[in-house]
């Protein structure tokens, strides 16, 4: 069996979008899961609206997302060069083939390829104008997704523009031939193009590809298909905001497949072995945020405690989060260690851990309300630092237990304290436990703390 071929064809025309990720990803998935060969191949022969800074963010998303190519810009490879806008001399030779074989033809400037068939003459009334219409056998294909699909081309489509450029359709076929692709794994929206591309293998004389169209990815709310404008649709955005790049591989493998069981979670060793194109869905997929912040809380909750703490600095550092990084190291992990289980990215964690890192950490006035609304907060607190001279903090376990015997001693519930403690220490409601906030800021600013609270309020 020949080695399987795919490739990844971006055209440099705007930022990496999620869909452009996901049709990356099923082919690299494809290529990895048959041991073949990923190709990224960059169609620009638009000048006018390519930009090199779209081609960076399109080399920095893929690696970011772990998405190697064999062969493509940056590696090399022996099919290259892989920009179409270096292949201009490959495409001129194979436009010279169609014009040797006579299925090519010059109208008007332009190169027009060659529909076999009965022609004739007719007015078309949408375009107001004569057309040639050509009667042709309808066009199979054998959508590995789509199944059986057929379309007819009955008109001559032009392949190099007045201008010299060749068009999509052209390039886009002669660089599949040239780099010998096996597999054509697309979005749907390329599936009313591939009659006109399978026509044109066939002139070529060359095998035809097998295809696959892999469904849109809907808009989160409401009807049609997402778009660039549409929130959290691009790549980087995830990358900025501190998104482990795994859990979006994860969700974005989900988008569109399944494994077959209701598995989600799984590693990508395990998403490669049991990839393959007849468990892509027929019907869209709906991008859905919540689906993906739960993945990404599912893989920042398994990561190794060393991992994480790393991971965290280079987040912050990028964020240039000045407190929490010029704070000792040992304080530093304990504080994103306790946070760890609570957080769904890392872009909660600047505020979630505000005051481990500064004594101006900002009150919620309407927690404060609240809490000193209700009970004798203020006998409760002065209890508590009566206590915390004989205090055991070695554990959040002996706190507990420190804060319980305060509490019998004084026949309340456990409750009364801990929220006034939480205000105190914290200025929030929300948070790590109060026991494991205690143990890590450490008697002297709790004790700290909870006098200047009791003196301010
Ligand atoms: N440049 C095309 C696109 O970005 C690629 C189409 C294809 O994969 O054949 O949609």
């Amino acid at each position: 069996m020949s080695q399987v071929r795919v490739r990844f064809a971006p055209s440099p025309t705007g930022f990496f979008h999620i869909g452009s990720a996901r049709t990356a990803l099923f082919n690299w998935l494809y290529a990895r899961h048959t041991g073949g060969q990923f190709i990224l191949r960059i169609e620009d022969t638009d000048k006018e609206r390519n930009s090199d800074a779209f081609l960076n963010v399109i080399y920095d998303s893929l690696k970011w997302l772990g998405l190697n190519w064999d062969e493509g810009p940056q590696v090399g490879g022996d099919f290259g060069p892989y920009r179409q806008s270096e292949r201009g001399e490959i495409y001129k030779i194979y436009v010279q083939k169609l014009l040797d074989a006579g299925r090519a033809y010059e109208k008007d400037g332009a190169i027009w390829f060659k529909l076999l068939g009965e022609r004739s003459e007719v007015f078309d009334d949408r375009r107001e104008k004569t057309v040639t219409k050509v009667k042709t056998e309808p066009t199979v294909i054998e959508d590995r997704i789509r199944g059986h699909v057929e379309r007819i081309e009955d008109e001559d489509f032009v392949i190099v523009r007045s201008d010299g450029n060749p068009v999509f359709h052209l390039v886009n076929v002669v660089d599949d031939i040239a780099m010998g692709i096996t597999h054509v794994i697309r979005g749907e929206d390329h599936l009313s193009n591939t009659s006109k591309h399978v026509e044109l293998f066939k002139a070529f004389g060359a095998s035809v590809p097998e295809f696959a169209h892999i469904p849109l990815i809907l808009k989160q709310n409401g009807p049609g298909k997402m778009s660039k404008r549409d929130q959290g649709a691009l790549v980087e955005e995830y990358q900025r905001r501190g998104f482990l790049p795994d859990a979006l591989v994860n969700f974005l493998s989900l988008l569109g497949w399944n494994p077959g069981d209701d598995r989600e979670k799984m590693p990508i060793e395990e998403i490669v072995r049991l990839f393959d194109l007849p468990g892509v869905n027929q019907s869209n997929a709906r991008f859905d945020d919540k689906k993906l912040a739960h993945m990404n809380m599912v893989y920042l909750l398994e990561l190794p405690a060393d991992e994480f703490v790393t991971k965290v600095r280079t987040y912050l550092t990028a964020q240039s989060a000045g407190p929490a990084l010029a704070a000792d190291e040992g304080y530093f992990r304990e504080v994103m260690l306790l946070s760890q289980p609570k957080i769904k990215g890392f872009e909660e964690l600047p505020s979630y851990t505000v005051y481990f890192f500064t004594e101006n950490y900002p009150i919620d006035d309407k927690v404060k309300t609240k809490v000193m609304g209700k009970g004798e907060p203020k006998v409760r607190l002065a209890e508590l630092i009566a206590a915390m001279p004989a205090m055991d903090f070695t554990t959040d376990e002996s706190i507990e237990n420190g804060i319980k015997a305060v509490a019998e001693a004084n026949t309340q519930g456990f409750g009364a304290y801990q929220s006034i403690a939480r205000l105190a220490l914290t200025g929030t409601n929300v948070g790590p436990s109060i026991t494991g906030i205690m143990r890590v800021l450490g008697r002297d600013k709790v004790s700290a703390r909870l006098v200047g609270f009791a003196a301010a309020n």
